[in-house]
């Protein structure tokens, strides 16, 4: 599998730098992120190292669909039972902090300390 021992995500799919999980699979990890904008605020990325939504191929199209299917089956679960927020940034245009793809789901009771 495409690993990148640099990247601080790559870092917690290895179990080098300790995470919240939230939901593991042979291909997805869900866990809390370090920084909530929100009470619930988790990150979804697939366990391969791809750096962005910009660098995805057609052979990732059920992984991409099986994140968004992730995200609406985990938020309410996690305590955002009146909707959440998916983002995904892209690039530095876009935002992206970190360089391996994830989607932010975001939710819970308002006000948010951002978003
Ligand atoms: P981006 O701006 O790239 O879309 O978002 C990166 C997110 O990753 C930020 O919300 C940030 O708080 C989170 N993050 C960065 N480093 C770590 C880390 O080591 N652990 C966790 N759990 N989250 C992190
Ligand atoms: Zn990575």
């Amino acid at each position: 599998m495409n690993h990148d021992p640099n990247c601080v995500f790559c870092k917690i799919v290895a179990g080098s730098i300790p995470s919240r999980k939230v939901y593991e699979d042979d291909e997805l990890l869900a866990f809390h992120d370090i920084a909530p904008w929100a009470p619930v605020h988790f990150l979804i990325i697939p366990k391969q190292h791809i750096m962005s939504l910009a660098d995805v191929r057609i052979e990732h199209q059920s992984m991409l669909g099986k994140m968004l299917w992730l995200a609406q089956d985990l938020a309410p679960k996690q305590g955002a039972r009146n909707g959440f927020r998916t983002i995904i940034n892209t690039g530095s245009d876009g935002g992206q902090e970190v360089g391996h793809l994830h989607l932010h789901v975001i939710g819970g009771p308002r006000p948010w300390a951002k978003g």
